[in-house]
């Protein structure tokens, strides 16, 4: 059945919450569905030995706590449906918004769908970027693309870092309000006219609140089990309180779907410069001032 209901949270688990991208709610879920043997494998996105994202099936609890953050740049789903469909057994997915919905889709064509996924644990998407963001991000930082053996997207204190490590061991950041500035660049096409923020068909969907919190939507009564675990400290909220923390995200999208500017940016015709980066968080999260600022300029 459905349901909207949502809190502000985190999870209990220092560790988790630390690594999290918010407040490392998605990770502390899926450990507990394995531990509990609730399903037998779950999806989540890991980094490939090329540098790219990808989709990984694991049972190991080690693997879901090395996949834990938010992946930004598009990512190869390859045949994953695909194997999931021919290796029996209950999954847990982690899931866009577009993949939560081709998921539903597959459940309402064939019933066997549904008994392979049980649990579509979602992630709020604002955009996904094309892959070459990230180069241009290690570009910016003065790394070859060659040299690096790890990339992160939101490490460290606060909203996080992005990060690049090379095979000397040489660590670089760029906080994550600059690399926002990579969007209207690297955008994809599909990403500009989705509205599906929110992720409103997966059972759970999970956003950012303030650093080291999450916003938690509970979408279904599955959800509701989900999110119903001692490991997780969750508080409830009014949905007009959660809707004012993406109030921006909103508004950038409509920006980047009805500018000039950023149309042009998109286009390719404004080549991309990693010079012209600008130093100060425009997206994001932003203080009050900063907030004001973004505003004119929008
Ligand atoms: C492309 C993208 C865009 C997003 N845009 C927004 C936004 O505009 N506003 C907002 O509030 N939140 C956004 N989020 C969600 C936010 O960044 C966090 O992922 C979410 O709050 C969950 O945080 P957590 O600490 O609970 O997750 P964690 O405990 O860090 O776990 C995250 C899980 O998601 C998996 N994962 C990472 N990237 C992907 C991916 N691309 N596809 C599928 N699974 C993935 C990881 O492997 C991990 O299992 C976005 C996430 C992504 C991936
Ligand atoms: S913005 Fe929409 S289309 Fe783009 S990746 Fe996210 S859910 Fe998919």
């Amino acid at each position: 059945m459905n349901v909207t209901e949502y809190y502000k949270g985190h999870s209990k688990v220092e560790a988790y919450r630390r690594q999290g991208s918010s407040g490392g709610v998605a990770t502390t879920i899926l450990v507990d569905l394995l531990r509990r043997r609730k399903v037998d494998y779950v999806v989540v996105a890991s980094l490939g030995n090329d540098n790219r994202s990808e989709m990984v099936i694991t049972d190991r609890i080690e693997d879901v706590e090395d996949a834990a953050g938010s992946r930004y740049t598009l990512f190869r789903q390859g045949d994953i449906l695909k194997r999931i469909r021919a290796k029996e057994g209950r999954y847990a997915v982690v899931a866009v918004g577009c993949f939560a919905s081709a998921i539903r889709k597959l459940q309402e064509q064939d019933p066997v769908w549904k008994e392979r996924i049980p649990y579509i644990i979602g992630l709020y998407c604002g955009n996904m970027l094309r892959p070459e963001a990230d180069e241009a991000a290690a570009r910016a930082l003065g790394a070859r693309w060659k040299d690096i053996v790890r990339i992160a997207y939101r490490e460290g204190e606060g909203e996080g870092d992005f990060v690049v490590e090379t095979r000397d061991r040489t660590v670089r950041h760029m906080p994550k309000a600059r690399w926002n500035h990579l969007i209207p660049f690297f955008i994809l096409e599909k990403c500009v006219p989705c509205r599906d923020l929110f992720n409103e068909t997966a059972d759970i969907s999970l956003g950012d609140l303030v650093p080291g919190w999450n916003v938690v939507r509970v979408n279904t009564d599955v959800g509701r089990s989900l999110v119903s675990i001692p490991d997780l400290h969750l508080e409830r909220i009014s949905e007009a309180q959660a809707l004012a923390v993406h109030e921006h995200a909103l508004r950038t999208k409509e920006l980047l779907r009805t500018s000039l500017v950023m149309r042009f940016l998109r286009s390719g015709a404004g080549r991309f410069s990693y010079r012209f980066l600008p130093k100060g968080p425009l997206m994001g999260y932003a203080e009050r001032k900063r907030r004001r600022m973004r505003r004119v300029i929008q």
